[in-house]
């Protein structure tokens, strides 16, 4: 493993060794003055590599949806709800149930 360390003096350097050689602080290379393990400049290397992209059909659907105007979104409500506003094809003295909250 490569950790980053900052020695007070000369700054950030890399430090390669092995997970059970690991110590917060080190001896810098170049002063030999003692270094502290820089957490913060790891975790950004890591946090660069992570892929961000959605994963999920959910994710990707609710992003695509995110993307769309308003417009765009209420046409495709339109649609797929149409028959919600259409009057249903009953016979003659008929009447459709009134659903409270759907239909008022
Ligand atoms: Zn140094």
């Amino acid at each position: 493993m490569i950790y980053t360390y900052t020695c007070p003096k000369c700054g950030d350097f890399a430090h390669n060794c092995t997970l059970s050689a690991y110590k917060p602080s080190v001896k810098c290379p170049s002063c030999k003055k003692m270094a502290e393990r820089n957490l913060m400049a790891d975790c950004e290397s890591i946090i660069s590599v992570v892929d961000a992209t959605p994963k999920t059909l959910g994710s990707v659907a609710d992003r695509n949806s995110d993307r769309r105007s308003v417009d765009e979104r209420h046409d495709t409500f339109m649609k797929h709800n149409a028959y919600r506003f259409k009057k249903p094809n009953l016979p003659k003295g008929m009447e459709p149930l009134n659903r409270p909250g759907i239909d008022t």
